[in-house]
């Protein structure tokens, strides 16, 4: 049984990130959803105030609910380093500055690797980890986690996707998410029981229990 339908009206994207509308956009599209954003609605950003990754994605898919009425779907994400203690992490879009400045961003990561010592691949694990929450016109939230886990690769390589996907080298593959188009970051391989991007695994989870696809 389906939580949401697409006649019950549009689905809100709890973010202004354009990337990550855009990646939520065509996730949804072939559900045949209308989708909207914060930014499209001149939505304020909600302090992002939790420690964890689902306390962030709950926070703004209320926020978001609390000023529509819609149904949000919220994603808070980030870059865990397993060799910085599971930085950037929640503060993966912070640690690209104000404004945001992802060449920055990744320079500073691979300072920070460098200073710990950490030059050998098998040091330079990473989780990409994605939460969305689902907040339903009711208000009543569901969560649901996807990961990916992969090494931190230097120089950056590739310029397609956003944020910190050209230093993220996902296990089995030979390119970066970087030098990925999107439809194969997203890819549900047939035969594979997970979607390849963390992003794509939280959403097929969230597909499954709201969306009643199998
Ligand atoms: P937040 O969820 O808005 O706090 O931001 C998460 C941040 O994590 C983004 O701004 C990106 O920097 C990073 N991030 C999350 N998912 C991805 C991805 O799929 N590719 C690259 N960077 C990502």
């Amino acid at each position: 049984m389906a939580l949401l339908k697409p006649e019950d009206g549009p689905l809100l994207v709890a973010s202004h990130n354009r990337g990550k509308i855009w990646e939520i956009r065509e996730l949804m599209e072939p559900f045949g959803f209308e989708v909207t954003s914060a930014a499209e609605k001149n939505l304020a950003d909600p302090e992002e105030t939790g420690t964890t990754y689902e306390a962030n994605a709950e926070i703004k898919a209320l926020a978001s609910h609390a000023a529509t009425g819609l149904a949000c779907l919220s994603d808070d994400s980030g870059l865990s380093i397993e060799a910085l203690n599971g930085d950037p992490g929640i503060y993966s879009a912070r640690w690209a500055g104000e404004p945001r400045d992802f060449d920055q961003a990744m320079r500073l990561v691979e300072e920070k690797l460098q200073a710990a010592g950490a030059t050998t691949p098998d040091k330079r694990r990473a989780t990409f980890v994605a939460v969305l929450c689902l907040a339903m016109p009711s208000g009543e939230t569901h969560l649901f986690r996807g990961e990916v886990e992969g090494e931190i690769v230097w120089p950056p390589r590739g310029d397609l996707g956003f944020g910190y996907d050209p230093i993220f080298l996902p296990d089995g593959l030979g390119k970066t998410f970087g030098e990925m188009m999107s439809a194969e970051k997203h890819a549900w391989k047939p035969g594979q029981p997970d979607a390849l991007s963390h992003r794509a695994r939280a959403f097929q989870k969230f597909a499954r229990a709201a969306l009643g696809t199998q």
